[in-house]
């Protein structure tokens, strides 16, 4: 049995706190590794280090610390597959989406390569006589980030990079579920130049969290998850006084109108409502359409779509739709939801319950479903089932939709499908939700943009990556300089207007 590691101060490191959590291969059940759950001390130990090696790489001019990530780009793109198939191996995602996940963090890799123009400050010259004012961002010290399972090398890469980019030391505490990616990640951004210590991988579980949160050297932490521990994690952080950002889960609504193109919006909705098992915090797990005949002619397109999926091991390539999900207790809550749909009321209209792969039994493997009918009352369409599990909503007009969507407690994504224009600008306008597509279904911003949910979704001021995460990891000094010929009046002590 493989026995994982940390990384600290540029070396792996055994656990020493004598706990450990399964590490499974999602597609056959079995136990492949023991992942290490630090205590305290272990953590202090990886702060330590970084406290001692920030200073330095501070004071590394931000093209210096660029050309690492440039360096740190060229070697995710030549370990591309070993890094995916590392991550399939132990989330169950298909090779092809493995890549994926590889890639939208590369994404923010090379946006952070243009550190030296995202930190330059601001400047007014001559404020006042002999008066300049400059503003500088400047590193915050040691950060801190805790990840969810179903991104492990993208949403390491969105926190690390900007946050090394700007000068600070990084330790990371990936999901303990798949932690080898983000390890493998470490190293490969020591052998771009990156000195030891400024990234440290850290595994464990809440007693590793708790230690961060209380850590008084530890400056900023971002956190992404479900949405209670995000709620945790952002209230005992600013209570401690640290800055903190928090993404939690998601209800991801799509409104489907009456001019939309069916086939168009059927794809989209299987894509999106099944890719990745439905694992995404920007799945479309509620499809809205917008009258019954809608409803009908949708739910006609989508059933043979959603019968044709091909559920299997990442093994299978490209020629697989969707994998397992990630344990054993996440099939058995998604199932258990299913049951309580039927309970309910809902109309099972694709049961994927007796799915069975042959020769994969021990599989977390869950069978593609789609609902009919559901209400805002049920349960399936109030909690984040986070699986392979489509939710129709029959709203009688496009305002019902909407305020479907706004009443919803999660604000991460949504989108609609139309032809109309004028709907299209009016949804975009209104909805309290952070991510909106217009006949785009998952509406993931690119690395330049930023990421952020709203409600539910969401705790703190400032998205993920682009301008924010620049800003997320700095903080502003404004120096008021005067260099005067000579001050030959003598001191001056009212208060004045510069003018
Ligand atoms: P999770 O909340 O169980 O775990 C996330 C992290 O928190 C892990 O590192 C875990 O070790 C840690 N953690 C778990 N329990 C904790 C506790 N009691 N105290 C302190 N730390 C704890 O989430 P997950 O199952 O890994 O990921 C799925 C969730 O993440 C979904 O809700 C999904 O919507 C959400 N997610 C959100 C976004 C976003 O950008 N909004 C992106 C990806 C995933």
């Amino acid at each position: 049995m493989q026995e994982l590691t940390h990384y600290i101060n540029g070396t792996h490191v055994k656990g020493t706190s004598g706990r450990f959590s399964d590490v499974f291969n999602p597609a056959t059940g079995e136990v492949q590794a023991k992942c290490p759950l630090a205590s305290p001390e272990e953590l202090n130990a990886a702060v330590a280090a970084a406290q001692a090696a920030q200073p330095a790489w501070a004071a590394t001019n931000p093209q210096r610390r660029a050309r690492v990530m440039m360096e740190f780009v060229r070697l995710l793109n030549r370990d591309m597959d070993k890094l995916a198939e590392a991550l399939s191996r132990e989330h169950g995602k298909t090779f092809p989406d493995a890549k994926g996940d590889v890639q939208r963090g590369l994404e923010v890799v090379e946006y952070c390569i243009g550190a030296p123009q995202l930190l330059k400050g601001e400047f007014t010259d001559g404020a006042g006589p002999g008066i300049d004012i400059y503003s500088m961002r400047q590193p915050l010290g040691v950060c801190a980030g805790i990840t969810p399972f179903n991104f492990p090398a993208m949403i390491p890469m969105w926190m690390f990079a900007p946050a090394l980019a700007c000068g600070n030391a990084f330790i990371l505490k990936p999901s303990e579920r798949d932690p080898s990616v983000p390890l493998m990640l470490a190293e490969l951004m020591e052998e771009a130049g990156l000195p030891k210590g400024l990234l440290q991988v850290v595994n464990g579980d809440k007693v590793a969290v708790d230690a961060i949160l209380d850590h008084e050297v530890i400056q900023s932490i971002g956190f992404v998850g479900s949405t209670p521990i995000a709620q945790y994690i952002y209230g005992r952080g600013c209570s401690n006084g640290k800055r903190v950002q928090c993404f939690g889960g998601a209800k991801n609504h799509m409104i489907v109108m009456p001019d939309a193109d069916m086939d168009q919006a059927a794809d989209a909705l299987v894509g999106a409502g099944y890719g990745a098992a439905g694992e995404r915090c920007m799945a479309i797990s509620v499809a809205v359409p917008v009258g019954d005949e809608t409803a009908d002619r949708l739910i006609a397109k989508l059933v043979p779509r959603i019968e044709k999926l091909k559920v299997g091991p990442y093994t299978a390539g490209n020629d697989v739709d969707y994998g397992p999900v990630v344990t054993a207790e996440a099939k058995a809550r998604i199932l258990g939801l299913v049951e309580s749909g039927i309970a309910q009321g809902a109309e099972l209209v694709v049961d994927g319950r007796d799915f069975k792969l042959q020769g994969y039994e021990g599989g977390f493997f869950v069978g593609p479903h789609l609902f009919d009918r559901v209400t805002p009352e049920m349960d399936i369409y109030k909690q984040e089932i986070f699986g392979p599990v489509l939710s129709t909503v029959r709203a009688g007009s496009y305002e019902e939709a909407v305020k479907l969507a706004m009443d919803h407690e999660y604000g991460n994504g949504t989108a609609i499908f139309t032809r109309d224009g004028d709907a299209a600008r009016d949804f975009a306008s209104r909805i309290n939700v952070g991510m909106v597509g217009i006949n785009v279904p998952i509406p993931v911003p690119l690395a330049y943009h930023t990421f952020g949910g709203w409600k539910k979704s969401g705790f703190g001021d400032l998205n993920q990556h682009g301008p924010d995460a620049f800003k997320f990891y700095t903080r502003t000094k404004t120096v008021t300089a005067r260099w005067p010929s000579g001050i030959k009046e003598g001191g001056e002590f009212n208060f004045r207007a510069m003018d």
